[in-house]
């Protein structure tokens, strides 16, 4: 489902205005649409990672979940020179493409894909004592939740949480598992969404774009 496809006059207007996209990002984007698997973020939605990660003053920074790299390369155009984006991806095919793309961006040395299981990758990261200023989560779905167990590991008190998909494509507002869709994975979504609502251990809001874009300070 793509995001992009979904415009809308004003989001159209936002677009031109406000993330004009160069041309390495359209080409990604067109070459995942040519593919019919147009699922990263759109491009106001990477200029909001671009502004959060700024206003935060994020240096080090984690994506779960790459696909060919469209929002990894908003991200990392957003770190200072000495900030560095490290980026999850498991799918082999999608990993050799984003290295590709980023081997041609201007922040080819700015990022690092680690390729395999994101919940092996995320270990090895906690065990190694990594620390992280913000963790972006877009992902395997019913994961969510292991993703933030791992995140409340690599971030500090004060550190940023940023998960896309928190509607679950609109599935997650019923209060019971919608058709479609299956319930372990709305059950889940609706629990990953619970966890971050707890102000004792977050400060979080979710945008309500199509498909939710959920931010949250771990408060510890
Ligand atoms: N952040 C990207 C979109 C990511 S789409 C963007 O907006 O540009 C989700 C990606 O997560 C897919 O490429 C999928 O292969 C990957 N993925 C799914 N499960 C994973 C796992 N367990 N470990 C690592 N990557 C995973
Ligand atoms: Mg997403």
């Amino acid at each position: 489902m793509s995001r992009h496809g979904a415009s809308s006059p004003a989001l159209d207007y936002i677009r031109a205005l406000y993330a004009p996209e160069d041309a390495l990002l359209t080409e990604i984007r067109q070459h995942l649409e040519q593919m019919d698997r147009a699922i990263q973020v759109g491009a106001e939605e990477g200029r909001i990672l671009q502004l959060l990660l700024r206003l935060h003053g994020a240096k080090q920074v984690l994506e779960i979940g790459t696909l060919a790299g469209y929002s990894a390369i908003w991200m990392a155009r957003a770190l200072p020179t000495d900030g560095h984006l490290t980026t999850l991806e498991r799918d082999p095919v999608r990993a050799t493409e984003a290295q590709d793309f980023f081997s041609r961006s201007d922040v080819t040395e700015r990022i690092t894909l680690i390729e395999g299981n994101a919940h092996q990758t995320l270990e090895s990261l906690i065990e190694e004592h990594r620390s992280f200023d913000a963790v972006f989560i877009d992902a395997d779905k019913p994961s969510y939740s292991a993703y933030l167990d791992a995140a409340e590991q690599l971030l500090s008190p004060g550190g940023l949480v940023i998960a896309d998909n928190t509607l679950l494509f609109g599935h997650v507002v019923h209060e019971q598992a919608p058709q479609g869709i299956a319930p372990s994975t709305w059950g889940k979504m609706r629990a990953f969404n619970q966890r971050l609502a707890d102000s004792r251990h977050y400060d979080a809001v979710m945008l309500p774009t199509i498909e939710g874009l959920t931010i949250a300070r771990f408060l510890g």
